[in-house]
């Protein structure tokens, strides 16, 4: 038979579908892995679901790296409410916003608790770090009281490749830390049925080779603890020596975004109220490095590390995203012109054409952590 002809049946053929069968190789090219890579790339891109007990998948994993995988958030359409229109993350357009005059400082308490962070955990998807009773997050435009959870990250493959979820002017960060809350202290389950049920403070960190002080310091006591997590599964507790304050530094607490959105990760709940402070955490280009380089997504420490971690961006539809008072007029003036050494920090590169499409570079597989 043609290699053509191997390729066609091999791609289609029922006999292929979901089955581990050990002659599929030959039938799609044997000993030519160059036809059985290819028959597996039309596999995936027909069927979605490529011989997972191939050589030749194997060849083709080794040939495309460890930041090949699937499925990702390209397939999430079909899931949970991924298809809705109040979707997150999205890029927050300065000229476009809303600016509410009522929507001052919110009120954080308990965050420089250094005992409030208990425990870091390597899910294959992110680190998710468990938080303490008490720490609560109140202000306005909240309908209510918010008691964090726990905290997690997302991030690209490095200082190059930035990763954060959300952009500001078509701009992204090196990483995107979010803080989740439930409303009243509900688990997370009951806050899944209230629309404004989860309330995700959303911090930008930036990977900037000046960055030093207590908050640079606390970072890289965090990033020490990476290593304790390196494979999927793995935890370790924290030893008191920094809190979640000392990792947030001084943000400016007045000076955010707000939005009606929803988690990034599947089932994609629009329950979520966003706030997105406007300015980012400097941390050393070594920490923005740690997280694709030390962790990884399986249970084994030569599996496919965990980068680009973030969900592509969502339409914003009709919804209106508002700036909180101290941003009227400042914002602007701040992300045109930027303090020349912090401009050098913030200008990185993105993955947004300047016709505005988007084009993401890779995907991890389907992401089950939240938001
Ligand atoms: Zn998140």
């Amino acid at each position: 038979m043609a290699p053509f002809t191997h390729l066609f049946s091999c791609t289609f053929s029922p006999a292929y579908y979901g089955f581990c069968l050990g002659t599929s190789d030959l039938h799609c090219g044997g000993p030519f892995a160059f036809w059985g890579m290819l028959c597996q790339f039309f596999r995936f891109l027909v069927l979605r679901q490529p011989n997972m007990c191939s050589p030749s998948l194997i060849t083709m994993l080794l040939v495309f790296g460890s930041s090949f995988s699937w499925p990702g958030p390209d397939t999430w359409s079909s899931q949970g409410h991924c298809n809705g229109k109040r979707q997150s993350p999205i890029d927050i357009v300065t000229s476009s916003v809303r600016h509410n005059p009522k929507l001052g400082a919110v009120t954080l308490t308990g965050y420089n608790d250094t005992k409030k962070l208990l425990e870091m955990k390597n899910t294959g998807k992110t680190v998710d770090i468990e938080l303490g009773e008490g720490l609560q997050l109140s202000g306005p435009g909240l309908p209510a009281t918010y008691t964090a959870k726990a905290f997690h990250l997302h991030w690209g493959d490095g200082v190059h490749k930035p990763g954060s979820e959300h952009y500001i002017n078509g701009e992204r960060y090196s990483m995107e830390l979010h803080i989740v809350h439930t409303k009243n202290n509900t688990s997370l389950s009951e806050a899944l049925k209230d629309p404004q049920g989860i309330a995700v403070l959303a911090f930008f960190v930036q990977g900037y080779e000046k960055a030093q002080g207590k908050t640079a310091e606390a970072w890289e006591l965090f990033k020490k603890k990476l290593k304790d997590v390196e494979e999927k599964g793995e935890e370790t507790k924290f030893d008191g020596s920094f809190s979640l304050q000392d990792l947030l530094g001084r943000p400016e607490l007045d000076r955010y975004y707000r939005y009606p959105g929803s988690l990034t990760t599947p089932g994609c709940d629009e329950v979520v109220l966003w706030t997105i402070f406007a300015d980012p955490i400097l941390v050393s280009e070594d920490v923005v490095h740690a997280f694709p380089n030390e962790l990884h997504s399986t249970d084994s420490s030569t599996g496919p590390h965990i980068e680009n971690n973030y969900r592509p961006l969502q339409n914003i539809g009709d919804r209106k995203v508002e700036s909180s008072a101290a941003l009227k007029h400042k914002s602007a003036a701040t992300i045109a012109s930027p303090p020349q050494e912090l401009a050098e920090a913030l200008l990185v590169p993105t993955n947004v054409t300047l016709d505005g499409t988007f084009t993401r570079v890779s995907s991890t597989a389907e992401n089950t952590h939240s938001p």
